[in-house]
Formats: C-alpha cells, sequence, structure tokens
C-alpha cells in the first residue's frame, strides 16, 4: 500500500530519531544558505531549499581526525579513532544528485582498499530522497542519465504532493524496515497527485561519444582555451557531490598531535607536486584535463560509471563563470 507523510509529520519523525540518539543530517537554513547539516529540532528542517554545497560530508568529512599521537616515557602512545563509534544516521530530504552520489564512490572507497572512515558511514546511514519540482539553469542531471524524481541511491523516496504533504516509496529494504518501524507517523496513499517533477533545460549528453573523444584527445586545443580561465581555486571540486580525493597530514607537533584526512582537488596546483619537485600537471590547463577526464573517461574505465551526476553547482559557483555543461556540449558537438 502506498504511504504519505504530512510535512508536520515528518518534522516530528526528526525529533524522534534525534531522540533515540541518531544523527539527522538535512537542508537547514545556514544565513543566506541553506546546507546539508546535523539537525538538533525537527523545526530546522529546511524544506524545499537546495542546498549550497552537496550531502557528501555525511559519509565523507571536510576534515577527520583518523588517528592521535603522544610521546611518553614508554614511546610514542597511537589511538585510532575507531569508525565503529560513528552514529546512526539518516540522511534526509536529499535531492536525486546528492543521493546517487554515493553509490557511485562506493566503487572507488571499496576498490584497492577499503576506506572504512566512509563504509561505516555509508553501513550506518539511511537515504531518504526527495524529488525535485523545480530546477535553475545549472541543473543538467537529466542530461548524465539521472532526474528530478530518480530514486537512484535512497533507500526511502519522497514526491510532494499537490495540497502539502508527500508520497513516500521504499527503494530498499532500508527503506521499507523504516516506514514500517516509523508507521505512526505514515498514512496510507489518498488521492493527492504529486506535483510534477522539474524540467532542467538542456541536451541529454551522448556519454559514449563523450568518453570516445576524451579517448583521443588527451592533447587538445579545447583545454588550453578552457583551462585559461580557471583560476584552481578548488570550489567546484568542494562543492561536487561526486570529487572525492583528499589527502592525510599529520598535524600538531612531534610530541603530540593528530593525522587528519581531509578534501583535495585536482584543481590545486600543488596536487600532483613529487617530493622531487617535478610536477606532471604544471599548467592549469593539464589540470581542468584532468577534472573531465577523470568524471567523463577514467571513472568510467575503471568502474563503468559518470563521476558527475549534473547538480550544476560547479557551474554556480564557479568564479571564472566556467560552465561543465557548455564544456561537455562541445565536446558532444564535435
Ligand atoms: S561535476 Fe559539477 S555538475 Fe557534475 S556532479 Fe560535480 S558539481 Fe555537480
Ligand atoms: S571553480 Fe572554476 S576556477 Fe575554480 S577550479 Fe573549478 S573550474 Fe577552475
Amino acid at each position: 500500500m502506498p504511504k504519505t507523510i504530512t510535512e508536520q509529520n515528518l518534522r516530528l519523525l526528526v525529533d524522534t530519531l534525534l531522540k533515540e540518539g541518531a544523527r539527522v543530517v538535512a537542508p537547514k537554513q545556514a544565513g543566506t544558505m541553506a546546507l546539508y547539516e546535523p539537525l538538533k529540532s525537527g523545526d530546522e528542517l529546511a524544506l524545499g531549499a537546495l542546498p549550497r554545497r552537496s550531502a557528501k560530508e555525511t559519509f565523507f568529512p571536510l576534515c577527520e581526525t583518523i588517528l592521535t599521537f603522544e610521546k611518553d616515557k614508554g614511546g610514542v602512545r597511537v589511538n585510532d579513532v575507531d569508525p565503529a563509534s560513528f552514529p546512526e544516521t539518516v540522511l534526509l530530504c536529499a535531492r536525486p544528485c546528492d543521493a546517487a552520489a554515493p553509490s557511485i564512490l562506493d566503487a572507488v572507497f571499496s576498490w584497492d582498499y577499503n576506506d572504512e572512515f566512509y563504509l561505516e558511514r555509508r553501513r550506518k546511514t539511511t537515504i531518504i530522497g526527495l524529488a525535485c519540482t523545480t530546477a535553475d539553469d545549472a541543473c543538467f542531471c537529466t542530461a548524465v542519465g539521472l532526474s528530478p524524481a530518480d530514486t537512484r541511491g535512497s533507500d526511502l523516496f519522497l514526491t510532494p504532493l499537490e495540497g502539502g504533504g508527500y508520497a513516500a516509496q521504499a527503494v530498499t529494504d532500508k527503506g521499507k524496515e523504516l516506514l514500517e518501524k516509523r508507521a505512526q507517523f505514515f498514512s496510507d496513499a489518498g488521492s493527492a497527485k504529486p506535483l510534477p517533477p522539474a524540467e532542467p533545460a538542456g541536451e541529454s549528453l551522448d556519454l559514449e561519444k563523450i568518453k570516445s573523444w576524451l579517448d583521443n584527445n588527451f592533447e587538445n586545443p579545447l583545454w588550453t582555451e578552457i583551462a585559461d580561465r580557471c583560476a584552481g581555486c578548488g570550489a567546484c571540486a568542494f562543492l561536487c557531490p561526486a570529487c572525492h580525493c583528499f589527502d592525510i597530514v599529520d598535524e600538531g607537533t612531534e610530541a603530540k598531535g593528530a593525522r587528519r584526512k581531509s578534501w583535495d582537488a585536482c584543481g590545486f596546483a600543488k596536487f600532483t607536486n613529487h617530493a622531487s619537485g617535478h610536477n606532471p600537471r604544471d599548467m592549469q590547463n593539464k589540470r581542468y584535463r584532468n577534472r573531465i577526464m577523470h568524471k567523463f573517461k577514467y571513472y568510467g574505465d575503471k568502474f563503468g560509471q559518470t563521476l558527475c551526476t549534473g547538480c550544476g553547482r560547479c557551474i554556480r559557483a564557479c568564479p571564472v563563470g566556467i560552465d561543465i555543461k557548455a564544456v561537455l556540449d562541445e565536446i558532444n558537438s564535435k
């Protein structure tokens, strides 16, 4: 039987989960923007907002301590952070472009090494997706094979209804379990119709054709044309739900400190700088080329997936106006 949930019950569900000790991450107003942040109460839920940053921090924080160390008389004491201590989490009202991203990233975080910091958070998180009924000029999820009502990556999926409230559809066993365990917040669906999904503008991309062009155009004047403008600020990578590069650095003193895992970006000038001083990506055009190659060729070669969900965040944020959709359109037209 299809289910629905009212806005009030959604907020009450948040309060109940919080009372039971779960972490609830959801769109929350932070000054002039909405961000995916841990909520303190259901009242903080900013329904309808498209968060400025993606939801990847739920699984892959901007910066996290993986161990601490301290010298004592016996030598060096090392305290590992135990991922088993991470709390059960509900990621609520994740947009389809954000909900889909972890299902793409699972491959790389469990490939040559199982990153338990990411994987344990994934295991402990239930994702409740939310369909988009509006899109802006930067959105292009439909061009990369997703859609504003795509359930990929969600465990439970909400669709706004005419007149208020949401249709609730279990997508996975985790979602089914949540519907059953929290049955008091849900009702049997009535006759209310779903609001029509958003319609992102722009043409679909032929991702196979793009990949095939990239296969043959490691060297091409296009890279210099675009990348001469790139400032290498890394904003595109930091906002992206699918970018996942990180660095591990020891901070503190010789006597006491912490080992931290922090986001990195292939747009940064020193990202590939070797200890010898040699930098194989010594020009910005080589760095931007890597961004496109990684998303639309290398990740496909390795994991059979595209590393972009068409969220449009990099387009909205780029300080020099580089539009990844326009770049892909140009490649697509060749
Ligand atoms: S590359 Fe840009 S549009 Fe694609 S997922 Fe990342 S931020 Fe979104
Ligand atoms: S946001 Fe724009 S300027 Fe900054 S690194 Fe990305 S493409 Fe370059």
